[in-house]
């Protein structure tokens, strides 16, 4: 196989848990390169490649919307027992 760009063979950047919010539910958020898909978190609303790009801005967004009463973006798909802060948990280190 040969190798891409400047990344270890076999290593993936690919993300699936939301930077802002810790949202995971298997959705691709960026792709192996870790080139941004641009898709919508249904829990906080923000899309992966806008606004998610620097740690102070994620923590920004995160802050307002936790402020704003963490609202799902997609009420509708707001697990029964939802609990913010185990998802939360969730967060990349890099991102907290
Ligand atoms: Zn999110």
């Amino acid at each position: 196989m040969p190798a891409v760009g400047h990344e270890a063979p076999g290593e993936s950047l690919e993300e699936t848990v939301c930077r802002v919010c810790g949202q995971d539910d298997g959705t691709l958020l960026r792709d192996g390169y870790g080139v941004p898909l641009y898709v919508i978190c249904d829990c906080c609303g923000i899309e992966s490649g806008l606004g998610d790009d620097h740690l102070s801005k994620v923590r920004e967004t995160r802050g307002y919307w936790v402020a704003d009463g963490a609202r799902w973006d997609v009420p509708s798909r707001r697990p029964e027992n939802w609990d913010l802060l185990e998802q939360l948990s969730h967060i990349p280190a890099e991102w907290r």
